[in-house]
């Protein structure tokens, strides 16, 4: 390795190992190549190995780019044993080893944020989804405060917090008799094993010995405590973060872990750095200028040797089609002048649902694209229910799983005897699978009825036997023909071409867990539980191909584009709403702010004169973002004063002319939903 590209205050950071350090800097100043060549500095130099190190990052995506970048520093034998994951799955190791401490088994389900929800609306009785979804916020945030049902119950002091708090104390119960446990979960169980019991932190202690954290200003309560429990007094780690990119208030992240760091370990050294890699001047003027309007933490200033660049382009749009019309088109004009790749472009917006104008404008004229941030793979309809088969054969205690693999595909099973199954199952305090397959646990069942129940169970239990020694692609094959679900799919799909592109999907999942359980060497069980984990941030790792990225703000914190279109740049969006009535302006421009940063060469605003809201047109204002930028900056397109934007006609006909003279070359890489 060379220290060479690194400038002073880089080499510093990466040479000081003997006590807790934060690297304090804005964006891309190089924070991240920090941990990445640290990393390689503490095995080679400290004699460090590599088991005894992990690196927390923030997103999974994160953390596989991170441990490529290492992977290019290093060979693979020097890294074996290493742990570089989000906080999520680094709990998750902990628990699979720890659970029992807590009263749970190791294989234990993990209940994506959806099937949370789902237990929270049955102890409500309610369907009313915005009801749900704020309960659950309130519990997860006490969760990441680490207050159990009981103090959350003591400290509620108004209606509201009393229903969260109740409803909190029967959602954990059900968690626990499931033997499943919630994202939120995942740390703040590790930490309270850590609090109650020494001998297993040591033990951690000495197998985690230097940490390196990613993002720091992300961390919540409860993060917070398991770096600094892990940490303990000898304090061995790094930090990077950056205060103006703190854009998860709304998750509890709390700022105040940064200072609280100076507080908690006194011999704190603090790394600056300046200099930034990544942007041109104007950009990165634009990115200083926006976020000067919130105020300091702590002094930073950025600068930059990559020129001054093209100014910014503020355009207005018509509308929401126009304004995908005319991202795509100066995309591809983009592209043709400066004989770019696709994989060069970014269209970053505020929220997912945004992303579907674009979508149907890029395939409309075959380009193609990758999404990160929407709706993840694992997150389909026909890959949960084969999930569920797969958490029920690692947790027969898994009752949402059970229920629905007993009924996908149907099974001659009714809901009234699911019913009498449940009414057994909590006369005997069983899970539904031990009432099922047990005669003395389903009392109320009928006769008739009992044949499908006890087959399942059969089948189930032999699966079980199979998933610790057999490879897990063919195993999940296997099962799929015995339960017939190509079959299946094909007869409940109103079309043949939706349930192709489903079994496809299906396929493509067992392509993967082949893959993944060789790579990694874990069996069904272990498989299970990782793909948990893969959330609603992320997507689907598509590996690089040629493709535009389409990403949230959120989603893209960390990552870089050469040429970025941050869509979307009006009052309501960006900043949203519901910010703005909350007095949450400052993290809407932090998030501004980590969308301006994205961009390494070129940076396009756009915004519209109207949008459809709730079936109805109305007029929106640009966002105030756009008027923090200096005018010296910013190139106006289509506003009074502006420059000419190409007329919508005008605008279709140069686009099917630009996607001719450029389509011979363009393959399409994702055609799900098509
Ligand atoms: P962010 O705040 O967005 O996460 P960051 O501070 O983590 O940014 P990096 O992603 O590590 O920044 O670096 C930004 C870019 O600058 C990367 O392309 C990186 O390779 C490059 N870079 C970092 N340090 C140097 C250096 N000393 N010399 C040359 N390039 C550098
Ligand atoms: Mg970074």
């Amino acid at each position: 390795m060379s220290l060479l590209q690194l400038n002073p205050p880089q080499r510093d950071a990466i040479k000081y190992v003997d006590g807790p350090l934060l690297v304090l800097a804005g964006a891309g100043s190089g924070k991240t190549r920090v941990i990445t060549q640290k990393i390689c500095h503490l095995i080679r130099e400290c004699g460090y190995d590599a088991r005894h190190i992990a690196a927390i990052t923030f997103t999974n995506k994160a953390a596989r780019e991170m441990l490529e970048r290492v992977g290019k520093l290093m060979e693979s034998r020097e890294l074996k044993g290493i742990t570089v994951s989000t906080f999520h799955s680094l709990g998750m190791h902990i628990l699979r080893q720890e659970a029992p401490h807590l009263g749970y088994k190791t294989q234990f389900s993990i209940l994506d944020s959806y099937d949370a929800a789902k237990i929270i609306s049955d102890i409500l009785k309610s369907t009313h989804k915005d009801e749900v979804r704020k309960v659950q916020s309130r519990i997860s945030l006490w969760k990441n405060e680490l207050l159990d049902a009981d103090a959350a119950l003591l400290a509620a002091d108004n209606e509201f917090d009393r229903i969260c708090a109740t409803t909190y104390s029967a959602y954990q119960a059900t968690l626990m008799a499931y033997q499943a446990m919630d994202f939120d979960d995942l740390i703040r169980l590790p930490v309270g094993l850590f609090q109650t019991h020494p001998e297993v932190l040591i033990k951690w202690q000495g197998r985690l010995r230097y940490l390196l954290i990613d993002e720091y200003q992300d961390t919540n309560t409860c993060q917070y405590l398991l770096v600094k429990l892990l940490a303990g007094v000898r304090g061995l780690f790094t930090a990077v973060g950056d205060d103006d990119q703190s854009i998860y208030a709304w998750r509890g992240a709390n700022m105040e872990n940064l200072r609280l760091l100076q507080h908690d370990f006194p011999a704190l050294k603090i790394v600056k750095l300046e200099q930034n890699y990544r942007s041109t001047a104007r950009i990165l003027r634009a990115a200083n200028s926006v976020i000067s309007n919130n105020p300091k933490l702590f002094e930073k200033q950025l600068w930059s040797e990559l020129g001054l660049g093209e100014p910014i382009h503020a355009v207005m749009c018509k509308d929401e089609d126009h304004e995908a019309e005319i991202v795509v088109q100066r995309l591809l004009a983009h592209k043709f002048e400066y004989r770019t790749e696709f994989k060069d472009y970014a269209i970053l917006y505020r929220g997912n649902y945004q992303s579907r104008v674009f979508e149907t404008v890029l395939r409309n004229q075959r380009i193609p694209y990758q999404m990160a941030g929407g709706q993840s793979f694992f997150d389909k309809p026909e890959i949960k229910d084969v999930l569920a088969y797969l958490r029920l054969i690692a947790n027969p205690d898994d009752d949402p799983a059970f229920i629905r693999a007993l009924t996908t595909p149907k099974r001659g099973v009714g809901a009234t005897t699911l019913e009498k199954l449940g009414a057994s199952a909590a006369l005997f305090d069983k899970s539904l699978f031990a009432s099922a397959s047990e005669p003395g646990f389903r009392v109320q069942v009928q006769d008739a009825q009992l044949k499908p129940l006890e087959d399942f169970c059969r089948f189930i239990t032999s699966l079980q036997y199979r998933a610790t020694r057999e490879p897990a692609g063919e195993l999940v094959m296997d099962m799929l023909k015995v339960i017939g679900f190509e079959a299946w799919l094909y007869d409940s799909e109103d079309s043949t071409k939706a349930a192709e592109s489903k079994w496809k999907n299906v396929f493509e999942l067992v392509a993967w867990l082949q893959r993944k359980g060789e790579a990694d060497s874990k069996n069904l069980i272990e498989l299970t539980q990782t793909i948990a984990l893969i959330t609603m941030l992320e997507g689907r790792d598509e590996g690089e191909v040629d493709a535009v990225h389409m990403s949230t703000l959120h989603a893209s914190k960390g990552l870089e584009y050469p040429h970025v279109f941050l869509v979307g740049c009006e009052e309501g969006i960006l900043p949203h709403s519901e910010s703005v009535d909350n007095g949450m302006v400052e993290e809407e421009r932090r998030l501004m702010y980590v969308g301006i940063t994205r961009a390494q060469r070129s940076l396009t605003l756009t915004y519209c004169v109207k949008r459809r809201r709730a079936g109805e047109w109305l007029f929106v204002e640009p966002s105030r973002f756009i008027g923090e930028i200096s005018g010296d900056d910013l190139r106006h397109f289509g506003k009074k004063g502006g420059e000419p934007i190409v007329s919508k006609t005008e605008g279709k006909s140069r686009l099917a002319n630009l996607s001719a003279m450029l389509g011979s070359k363009v393959q399409k890489t994702d055609d799900k939903d098509s």
